[in-house]
């Protein structure tokens, strides 16, 4: 029998995305400190408490799976969880599973990930200049990138590309990015920078609000309005001069909670039921506890019936502080 989750707020929460590591190979300004402290070893899943945690969410009828980090493709062994989840696909409510990825591990893993049944995967690029990809990402080579994505192409992986938008950083290399994305037949999306954690710089200095990157393109390119959705929280349109999909994710500029259709579980199984707030549920114990299936069905129910109506991001001069302490790497993008 199929079994659905309702939140409170009548949302069905189909989808999970899974932080696997918090850990990266990569120090993006707008998502880490340079000098991170990291979670201790001990305190994170094994692989095999989190392919367990995940079918359960599947079991209780979640539909779409992404991992995430941190860099996902860093954790050792992380195939063997993608090809134990990849198996579910088809054999249970499972019908997708993705991966959001910085594409420096992609030459390795792009066949082994196509190979355990993933389709579709999102690499975050805010740049094709090395320089200015040194700035942002401080630790990040652009070239082992690039030949990530070149490999991952050549699995058969349906690529997006995330670009964060970033205020004097790469906001007049966006329409370059673009052409560049739509090209090679990818879709491009745009993300506003969210206030997650405690970074060095300084936010207010980062934020590019998408209406005015949105209101320039559109002075050289028709963008026409789509109902495209993937299940996730982009709002697309199509660019008639490249024939691409161009997505923007607007947490800032546009609240996109009412079809909220997610939740986060993180590393150590703490289950986030927003992005945007800090309640949250351990699953760990429960998880731990027992063997017993109907113990962690429990939980996961109890959690949902917690989810928020949203969040409330802001960016302004009067609040310089970061909304959330927690990185964005804790739970995932
Ligand atoms: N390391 C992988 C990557 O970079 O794709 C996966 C995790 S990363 C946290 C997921 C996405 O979140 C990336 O596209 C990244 O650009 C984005 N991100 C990180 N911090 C952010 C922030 N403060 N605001 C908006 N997006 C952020
Ligand atoms: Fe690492 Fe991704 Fe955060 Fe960049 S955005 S530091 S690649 S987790």
């Amino acid at each position: 029998m199929l079994r659905r989750m309702i939140d409170p707020f009548g949302r069905h929460i189909s989808y999970l995305r899974i932080s696997v590591t918090d850990r990266c190979d990569f120090r993006c300004v707008y998502c880490m400190a340079e000098h991170m402290t990291f979670l201790p070893k001990a305190e994170v899943l094994s692989l095999e408490e989190i392919e367990r945690l995940a079918m359960a969410f599947v079991r209780n009828g979640v539909e779409r799976l992404r991992i995430t980090g941190g860099e996902p493709l860093v954790r050792r062994n992380v195939i063997s969880l993608f090809e134990g989840l990849g198996s579910q696909i088809g054999r249970s409510n499972l019908k997708e599973l993705t991966l959001t990825t910085n594409g420096s591990q992609l030459s390795r893993f792009a066949r082994d990930l196509a190979a355990a049944g993933v389709k579709r995967i999102n690499v975050s690029l805010d740049t094709r200049d090395p320089d200015r990809f040194k700035t942002i990402t401080r630790w990040g080579d652009l070239g082992k990138v690039l030949d990530g994505i070149d490999a991952a192409d050549a699995a058969g992986l349906k690529i997006k590309i995330n670009t964060v938008a970033l205020k004097d950083v790469n906001e007049n290399e966006i329409e370059e990015l673009m052409l560049w994305a739509h090209g090679r037949g990818f879709d491009f999306t745009l993300i506003e920078t969210m206030p997650l954690g405690e970074i060095d710089g300084d936010r207010v200095e980062q934020y590019l609000p998408l209406s005015l990157v949105r209101a320039r393109l559109a002075k050289n390119f028709h963008l026409e309005d789509t109902d495209y959705r993937t299940g996730g929280p982009a709002r697309y349109v199509r660019v008639a001069e490249t024939g691409g999909r161009l997505g923007f994710i607007t947490p800032l500029t546009h609240n996109f909670c009412e079809s909220c259709n997610r939740v986060r579980l993180t590393c150590t199984g703490q289950l986030y039921m927003c992005l945007g707030q800090d309640d949250n549920a351990d699953l760990r114990a429960p998880l731990r506890a027992s063997q017993d299936d109907a113990v962690l069905d429990k939980a996961i129910a109890d959690a949902i019936a917690r989810k928020p109506k949203g969040h409330d991001f802001i960016i302004d001069r009067q609040h310089r502080a970061p909304a959330l302490a927690r990185p964005m790497s804790l739970t995932g993008g």
